[in-house]
């Protein structure tokens, strides 16, 4: 299980990945997480930077997709703002919100190797991702100080996860997520 929680990749930021690179080694489909990796949970809607950078993806020919395990309606209005097709109350690390937003949302288009999920969370995203086989990429948290109570025991848990992770896959752990876990 331990190895699941292991990101493919690590990004400081939702704007600081080489999407280029992504694209050209086939990468098609983002699931994209909301809360603290697109916005913080102080903020409601895409700020001008992020429509920018969502224009640019999918000028490039990726197809986005939001998968939040927020059951709120701030998703929906963030989701109509930001004008991209989404899935709520995902309960990732569970598959079945990520496979409602590839088969029923992108229709069966892409094969796993072809999406990355990006979001801010070991406990959720990143195991999510890699329980349904795709590629995950682990984004350093907009603002922990806005973490809501759900969030703060998972960032326990990741702590505890973290320390295993380093003890076990060493080399793993160094070059993917040793910024991440503050060493
Ligand atoms: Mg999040």
């Amino acid at each position: 299980m331990i190895k699941k929680l292991i990101p493919n990749y690590y990004f400081k930021s939702i704007y600081d990945i080489p999407y280029e690179t992504l694209y050209s080694e086939g990468i098609r489909l983002l699931l994209l997480d909301m809360d603290n990796t697109l916005i913080s949970y102080k903020e409601t809607l895409p700020s001008d930077n992020l429509k920018e950078l969502k224009k640019r993806l999918e000028n490039m020919g990726f197809e986005l997709i939001l998968v939040s395990n927020s059951r709120k309606n701030r998703v929906n209005n963030f989701c109509d703002a930001f004008e991209i097709p989404y899935v709520k109350f995902s309960i990732k690390p569970l598959k079945r919100g990520i496979k409602k937003a590839m088969k029923k949302i992108a229709k069966n288009k892409y094969k796993k190797e072809e999406v990355l999920l990006l979001g801010d969370q070991l406990m959720t995203d990143i195991f999510g991702g890699n329980r349904c086989g795709l590629k995950t990429g682990l984004i350093e948290a907009i603002d922990k100080s806005t973490d809501i109570g759900p969030t703060r025991a998972n960032r326990k848990l990741e702590r505890y996860f973290l320390k295993r992770i380093k003890k076990k896959f060493p080399d793993l752990y160094d070059e993917r997520l040793k910024e991440y876990g503050g060493d």
